[in-house]
């Protein structure tokens, strides 16, 4: 009997894909102390025992091929410069963690990387230049056979200890002393990228300086690590993540500041407007920023990052922050129909007080507030207080009589009797008072009679400066105004010329004139020396006409060299006639 045998399945089997690195899994995805994708290349470097360049050639080289045209690192990216930043949230974390994936057949790698809070978290000083560990979790892990690897918590700049062992991250190696880049060509996880040596510290030798674990560098650590742990949840969406930070901050200030932003922002360190900008949605927080919310009010970070009824979200109505210095700050924010009421038993006052002081003692900064609330009556209390400054300068009643009505009288009436009465401002002035009002108001006539004698007796005393002045200009020769001034009593020449421009313009015109022929006059009396006989020496000359012989030799050259000359002829025959023969 002839059996039939089974035909046989032709079409070939499907293979899957094959990766091309091995497909390690991702340490700690979650949990606070994720795994780094820097730290993840160089665990995938030590799995394959070859350099970290070799593997990123190695990546470079084929996941163009894998996935052509997108995704791929571009060629012309120096590898010496892959730095912190490939953790981070910018678009070259991305593509490291798009191209791993690719090499590796993963899909999870971006979970290494804050991709989660793009959009949300601004890539600025997020991350540390040189590679930063911590001695005692890498020694931990050595000891109790664990996988070496570095969380991306350490590569944080904020972060400044760690949040198990409670002591300062390291960046300079035991061994060689020096600082290193996150990744350099020989870098193996827990090893020195320079020297080869060992980074970690056995715990015990560790535990030197460990700092409180009520200090804010221990709850930052922490809060940081609970941020990391949190990306899986938030899942890449910044548009959600914004909205619950912006309805979380909202509420925190309402309920645990009663709504006052600027009372928050001094509680938590920051400006009053960046709160403004957070509750309005307009701005996001830097990361250290949102640490500090966390740590001064001593609230876990996800209370401000969760929205909804899942874990890690908080009921802001009965949350109370753990800071010891917390207290619910004075509510500001009053009824407006009992501000109005207070408003309305200020007008009563009286002297009335002015709307900064109001405001100040309702609590306000300033009078913003009250002016919002009522504009009318805070209209009328400014004007209160301005009519009350006018009239009563003095706000403590009344003000006191410096001289009572008969001493007024009798002093106007005693200026008025002098031939050179007092302005009533210097009486004033000289009884205490600091204006004249209280003369002019109620003696206006004799203030009057003052003040028009006063005027009177200045228009005399210039008439006879004119009379003065008119008789100086016939004068031969016409005095200066400076001896005029002095004759008439002052000391300044300057009272002439303000009061008679015109008589003094023409004084001096006179005595230019006056001057000009006085010249003349000595040029013809110098001429008539150089016709004398015998030739009088220019000494003798100068003596008789009252002139100096330097004056005259520069106003009179000619006459000057003259007479010099006819006297020295004069000399030399008088020699001659002595010489005996
Ligand atoms: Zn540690
Ligand atoms: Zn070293």
């Amino acid at each position: 009997m002839a059996s039939i045998l089974d035909s046989w399945d032709l079409t070939p089997p499907v293979v899957p894909p094959r990766a091309r690195f091995c497909p390690l899994e991702p340490i700690g995805v979650g949990t606070p102390l994720v795994e780094g994708l820097t730290g993840y290349l160089l665990r995938l470097a030590e799995a394959h025992a070859v350099p970290v360049a070799a593997l990123t050639e190695e990546l470079r080289r084929c996941v163009p091929i894998a996935r052509p045209g997108s995704g791929g690192i571009e060629n012309d990216c120096p590898y010496g410069l892959l730095s912190y930043s490939a953790n981070g949230v910018e678009e070259s974390a991305a593509k490291w963690a798009r191209a791993l994936n690719t090499a590796t057949l993963r899909s999870d790698l971006r979970n290494l990387t804050l991709l989660a809070f793009v959009g949300f978290l601004c890539s600025l000083s997020l991350f540390r230049r040189f590679r930063t560990w911590c001695p005692a979790c890498f020694g931990e892990w050595r000891s109790s056979n664990r996988s070496i690897y570095e969380p991306l918590l350490w590569s944080l700049t904020v972060a400044r200890v760690c949040p198990y062992h409670r002591q300062p991250f390291v960046s300079l190696c035991p061994r060689c002393g020096q600082p290193m880049r996150p990744i350099m060509s020989l870098s193996r996880p827990g090893y020195c990228g320079r020297c080869g040596g060992w980074l970690g510290a056995t715990p015990a030798k560790a535990r030197s300086e460990v700092t409180s674990a009520m200090a804010p560098e221990h709850w930052v650590s922490k809060a940081t690590g609970d941020l990391l742990a949190l990306a899986p949840e938030v899942d890449h969406q910044p548009a959600p993540l914004r909205i619950a930070f912006r309805d979380n901050i909202d509420s925190c200030v309402r309920h645990l500041f009663n709504g006052n932003g600027a009372e928050f922002a001094k509680f938590v360190g920051c400006t009053p407007t960046s709160v403004y900008n957070w509750r309005n949605g307009k701005t996001t927080p830097r990361i250290d920023q949102l640490l500090q919310l966390s740590e001064r009010l001593r609230i876990p970070i996800a209370a401000f990052l969760l929205s909804g009824a899942g874990s890690g979200t908080v009921d802001w109505k009965t949350i109370k922050p753990d800071a010891t210095d917390y207290a619910a700050p004075a509510v500001l924010h009053r009824p407006r129909a009992k501000m109005r009421q207070s408003l309305r038993m200020v007008l009563n006052e009286h002297p009335a007080p002015s709307l900064s002081e109001v405001a100040r003692r309702l609590g306000y900064q300033g009078t913003e507030g009250l002016r919002r609330i009522n504009p009318t009556l805070c209209k009328r209390i400014t004007d209160n207080h301005r009519k009350s400054f006018q009239y009563e300068p003095h706000s403590h009643g009344p003000r006191w009589r410096i001289c009572g009505r008969k001493e007024v009288e009798a002093a106007l009436k005693a200026a008025l009797a002098k031939t050179e009465p007092e302005s009533v401002p210097r009486i004033a002035r000289r009884l205490g008072y600091t204006g004249s009002a209280p003369f002019f108001g109620p003696f206006p006539g004799l203030c009057r009679a003052i003040s028009l004698k006063i005027a009177r007796r200045r228009a005399t005393r210039i008439r006879a400066m004119r009379r003065l002045v008119e008789s100086a200009i016939r004068q031969n020769p016409p005095p200066t105004l400076r001896m005029l001034a002095l004759q008439l009593g002052y000391k300044d020449k300057k009272v002439l010329t303000r009061y008679f421009a015109g008589l003094c313009a023409e004084l001096l015109a006179r005595r230019r004139a006056v001057a000009k022929g006085r010249i003349a006059e000595v040029q013809r009396e110098l001429q008539s020396y150089t016709r004398l006989e015998p030739a009088p020496s220019m000494a003798e000359a100068c003596r008789k006409l009252g002139l100096k012989p330097q004056t005259a030799s520069r106003r009179f050259p000619v006459e000057y060299k003259l007479i010099v000359s006819r006297y020295q002829q004069r000399r030399r025959k008088m020699a001659g006639l002595r010489r005996p023969y």
